[in-house]
């Protein structure tokens, strides 16, 4: 039987990880697995409960309450949360900007990193992760791991086209580099560990970062 093929892909945001990721894993016929879609999700649990962002007390309680449910299907991608599909509302500004409770709590990310493991196990072919930690806490041992970066101008340019380009200025400096500055705080996601590839793809088109990424997994 082949080998399970698991690829893992951090970076900062707006780097391109999530599109990148999910089209690998459609060409290779794997599973595809985003860990921020986990963090957005259970955002929206505390802010349903009622939780203030500063109170980290309530933040962990939601966190490991809450019941999630997540696609691992790159066609196919929702997620839900104590039974709400939130698969929109993740993406909205209003989750964006307090998504860092949880993520900044040690608790919450041992939560999350837990289920992550378990939904990974489960891919049947093997799966395609990214997010923050995924080369150096959730799967170091994956058959590829990739640090993918760019230049914060071209992350901010990515980010806006992703959010459909209407994006006041400020909004957009909060979605990648006020975000990235406070989720370094608890993870590295800027420099590549031991073992991990660097790509920088701030000069390489969306396919051909795909097709490096190809390359490299065809070479490992
Ligand atoms: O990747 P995305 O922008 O959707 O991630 C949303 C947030 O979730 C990040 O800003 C970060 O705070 C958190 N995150 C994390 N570790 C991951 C994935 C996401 O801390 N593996």
């Amino acid at each position: 039987m082949a080998e399970r093929l698991v690829i893992a892909i951090d970076g900062p945001s707006g780097s391109g990880k999530s599109t990148t990721s999910r089209a690998v894993a459609q060409r290779l016929g794997l599973s595809y697995l985003d860990t921020g879609a986990m963090y957005r999700a259970v955002t929206c649990a505390f802010l349903d409960a009622g939780v203030d962002p500063s109170d980290a007390e309530g933040v962990t309680r939601a966190t490991l309450e809450a019941e999630l449910a997540i696609s691992t299907d790159p066609d196919d991608q929702w997620v839900s949360v104590n039974g709400a599909d939130v698969t929109e509302r993740i993406r909205s500004q209003e989750v964006a900007s307090v998504v860092s409770a949880v993520s900044t709590l040690a608790a919450c990310r041992a939560n999350l990193v837990a289920r992550q493991r378990a939904i990974m196990d489960a891919a049947p072919r093997g799966i395609v992760a990214e997010g923050r930690d995924i080369t150096t806490v959730v799967a170091p041992d994956a058959t590829v791991r990739l640090l993918l970066t760019a230049d914060p101008e071209v992350r901010m340019a990515r980010r806006r086209l992703d959010l459909g380009g209407a994006v006041e200025a400020g909004a957009l400096a909060d979605q990648v580099l006020r975000r990235d500055a406070d989720d370094s705080r608890l993870v590295n996601f800027t420099t590549a560990a031991d073992g991990v590839i660097h790509l920088d793809c701030t000069y390489l088109t969306l396919e051909e970062t795909i097709q490096t990424v190809l390359d490299l997994v065809a070479a490992a």
